[in-house]
């Protein structure tokens, strides 16, 4: 019962910075960065630091804390990316969508209906740095 880290997993990398990412938030528990594959602009990854595979197995009191600062993030995305809604969700398990066995919370900012941040951005290294600058959460 190794919930602390795993050391094939990706995100536990990103948590331990032997993998770089484009940073939002953090606090003692939970990191939130940009989606490198994003759907929209702004696509956000909410993950706790601790390894667990999915929503299943995450602690209640964890997955309450993450929720807690995915709202944080979308009510800060309002004015900082001028979104005006959002997906939120997890994936549970491969054939629903999860890609990486590390419970995380997509945050998917949208815009208003002909805005092309609705549309998958292709963002170089220097423009994803630019905006997880500027959006990101103090
Ligand atoms: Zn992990």
């Amino acid at each position: 019962m190794d919930h602390l880290k795993n050391s094939e997993c990706i995100f536990c990398k990103i948590v331990q910075g032997s993998i770089p990412c484009y940073h939002i938030y953090e606090d003692d528990t939970c990191l939130a960065f940009l989606d490198v594959a994003p759907l929209t602009t702004g696509h956000t990854l909410l993950i706790p630091k601790s390894h667990y595979v999915n929503l299943l197995d995450t602690p209640s009191f964890l997955i309450a804390h993450l929720n807690t600062i995915a709202k944080r993030i979308a009510r800060h995305y309002l004015e900082a990316l001028g979104a005006t809604g959002f997906k939120i969700h997890t994936n549970v398990g491969k054939n629903a969508g999860q890609v990486v066995n590390h419970y995380h919370i997509h945050i998917i900012p949208y815009y208003p209906k002909n805005s092309q941040l609705n549309e998958k951005p292709q963002l170089s290294n220097d423009a994803f740095q630019d905006l997880a600058s500027k959006i990101k959460l103090n």
